[in-house]
């Protein structure tokens, strides 16, 4: 019982562990956004929307929120949503102006991060080059920070979990490797029976002789 127990923790923490890995390399896959021109324009819908532009790779988002007024059903189309929910951060719609949101991880986004423009949306409509603040993220170059409107953004490392997608995803990659290591129990058992059945030594594969140990490598053999 306190086998299995220790068996099913290691196989929950090497399932975080490779969550949490894959979560961080989709993001220095992606590196810097702002080199890139894969945002979508949701402006040309004569509606206002709460998202303006999208990127959206396997395990990485970035999202810029606009002028809040109601969630078109597009973004539910563009972006991944947890039953119900976003993945990203609640703000109160009145603080929402210009936040850019970057949520890596896969198959669901494991951790989050915020970048929150100068609170005077004025100042943030009209500026070509604001600091925002970030929140819940490492940014790879501070100074870099630009309006997150334009999409101008240095590589950055959220670190927020979004428990929702960090269980989830954790069960998900401990099931895998607990999955491979009953495969490969279940290949090294047929092996050793197959070798006894061929008078060979389970261990090592040498033809065994009259000794009761193998004389290749010592295993103490079956009689
Ligand atoms: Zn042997």
């Amino acid at each position: 019982m306190l086998k299995w127990a220790r068996r099913i923790f290691v196989f929950l923490l090497l399932g975080a562990v490779v969550n949490v890995a894959l979560a961080w390399g989709c993001v220095f896959a992606n590196g810097d956004v702002s080199r890139r021109d894969h945002l979508y324009r949701l402006s040309s819908d004569p509606d206002y929307f709460r998202v303006v532009s999208v990127t959206r790779r396997a395990g990485f988002s970035y999202l810029v929120e606009s002028v809040p007024w109601r969630s078109s059903p597009k973004v539910r189309e563009l972006l991944p949503f947890y039953p119900g929910t976003h993945w990203w951060r609640h703000w109160p719609m009145y603080q929402v102006q210009g936040h850019g949101h970057i949520g890596c991880g896969w198959p669901m986004h494991t951790f989050g991060a915020t970048l929150i423009p100068d609170p005077d949306v004025a100042v943030v409509m009209a500026s070509l080059s604001i600091s925002p603040r970030l929140r819940g993220g490492l940014a790879s170059d501070e100074k870099k920070v630009t309006n997150p409107r334009t999409g101008k953004i240095p590589m950055i490392l959220p670190y927020l979990p979004l428990w929702r997608g960090f269980v989830t995803n954790s069960l998900f990659y401990a099931g895998l490797v607990g999955g491979a290591h009953a495969l490969r129990a279940q290949w090294l058992r047929d092996r050793r029976v197959k070798r006894i059945q061929a008078g060979r030594c389970p261990a090592c594969n040498h033809p065994r002789g009259t000794p009761p140990v193998c004389t290749e490598c010592g295993e103490a053999l079956p009689c």
